[in-house]
């Protein structure tokens, strides 16, 4: 991997905070964007933007050849079947609780289980709080191993009532990878669905949904290159028609009548209701080729090393703790008696972009001992050095508390 000419491809890593080289480190929450993501959306909305799947003129034609080699993109980034099994959202929330309504609503009955854990995060846990309500189910915790969601763990909360396990492939707190092939075939044996929140997994791993025979998938496109405001729900197809659409309006429907009969569309359209994000979907789809461009293997495997590097590093230094030692994403820690708030300041009067708080996984503080942690996410245009200046933050943290 040519790290030098990767990171010239990103005019962000050129910019300063407080006067030092921007450090980004808060790849968790969103990444930074390569040019080619810029310049497709910038080419759509200077050289064709009109609306999709609604004209019948040359222009149209071309936003709508656009924006369905959008879709084969996602397609092909992480193996579906069938292209009607893309359906773009805006963003993996809006994924999730597509599937949790549209989905969970309509098929779950009182009495039935949910299994969860209490590392996912807010976008995967709140939408099921409240199907969980209106329906009267139930949600049950699978317990955490060593901070890691396991097939023994869900195996041990599963019955003969649980419906769906809904589970975050890669936690974007503790950073480890769920053993969800395993899970699924567990699952399926038990007539169960699962959900795969895919936000922190996409990004940065090989996805196969047919290989790990994934029901549903949810993700981002902010968090793996493309813009914000666009996201995909995968579904298998069979799930898709069963799943009902949560929003209607325009693009949906086939027709419908005054005395209320309507008629959807089959999927993906019957969930694309009104104006889709169309630059967004343009944006996704060049980002996913530019990802594609570096090579998802060689992403991991850069990404694997930095980590490895990074805890090598914080492991030397005697004021920090990691709660996450062994996981493959981010990093969470704090500077011993440092509030995480007040470290994250420390890093960015240093030029280094860091989270701090409970990321979005408020039910993990009673399992980490601990309300709030800095958390340190890395993708593949970081370096070595920008991880040797973020320790050297670390160090200062002892200077804080003077
Ligand atoms: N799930 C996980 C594991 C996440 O990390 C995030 C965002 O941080 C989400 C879901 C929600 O993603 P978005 O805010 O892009 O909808």
């Amino acid at each position: 991997m040519d790290i030098e000419k990767i990171r010239n491809d990103f005019p962000m890593l050129k910019t300063k905070m407080q006067g030092h080289d921007l450090i980004y480190l808060d790849n968790g929450a969103t990444t930074l964007k390569p040019k080619a993501v810029a310049d497709a959306i910038y080419e759509y909305l200077t050289c064709y933007s009109g609306n999709a799947h609604r004209g019948d003129y040359d222009l149209s034609h071309t936003v709508d050849t656009a924006f369905e080699n959008a879709r084969e993109d996602v397609r092909r980034f992480i193996n579906a079947k069938r292209v009607e099994e893309i359906v773009f959202t805006a963003g993996a929330t809006d994924s999730l609780n597509m599937v949790a309504y549209g989905y969970g609503l309509t098929h779950l009955h009182e009495g039935d289980e949910i299994i969860l854990n209490v590392a996912e995060h807010a976008s995967n846990t709140l939408p099921w709080f409240d199907v969980a309500k209106k329906t009267g189910a139930k949600i049950v915790y699978a317990p955490l191993t060593d901070g890691c969601v396991t097939l023994e763990g869900i195996k041990s909360v599963t019955t003969d009532k649980t419906k769906i396990i809904s589970v975050a492939i890669v936690s974007n707190v503790m950073g480890y990878v769920a053993p969800v092939k395993e899970i699924i075939k567990f699952a399926h044996e038990h007539d169960i669905i699962v959900v795969c929140d895919g936000a922190q997994s996409v990004p940065h791993h090989i996805t196969d949904v047919i290989a790990d025979d994934i029901d549903f998938l949810a993700f981002s496109g902010h968090k793996m290159c493309g813009p914000t405001g666009i996201g995909v729900l995968y579904g298998k197809y069979h799930l898709l028609d069963e799943t009902s659409p949560t929003r209607y309006g325009g693009g949906s429907n086939a027709r419908y009548k005054s005395n209320l009969e309507v008629d959807m569309k089959k999927p993906p359209y019957k969930f694309e209701s009104g104006t889709p994000n169309i630059e967004g979907a343009i944006g996704l789809g060049a980002a996913i080729r530019y990802l594609e461009g570096i090579g998802m293997k060689d992403i991991m495997e850069r990404e694997a090393k930095l980590r490895a590097y990074a805890i090598e590093k914080l492991k030397a230094l005697d004021n920090i703790t990691i709660y996450n030692e062994n996981g493959t994403g981010a990093i969470a820690f704090n500077i011993n008696n440092v509030f995480a708030q007040d470290g994250a300041s420390l890093f960015n009067a240093n030029g280094v972009a860091v989270r701090a708080g409970e990321h979005c996984a408020k039910l993990l503080d009673e399992y980490l001992g601990v309300r709030t942690t800095l958390r340190a996410s890395f993708y593949f245009y970081n370096t070595e050095e920008e991880i040797d200046a973020f320790v050297e933050v670390c160090k200062k943290g002892d200077d804080f508390l003077d």
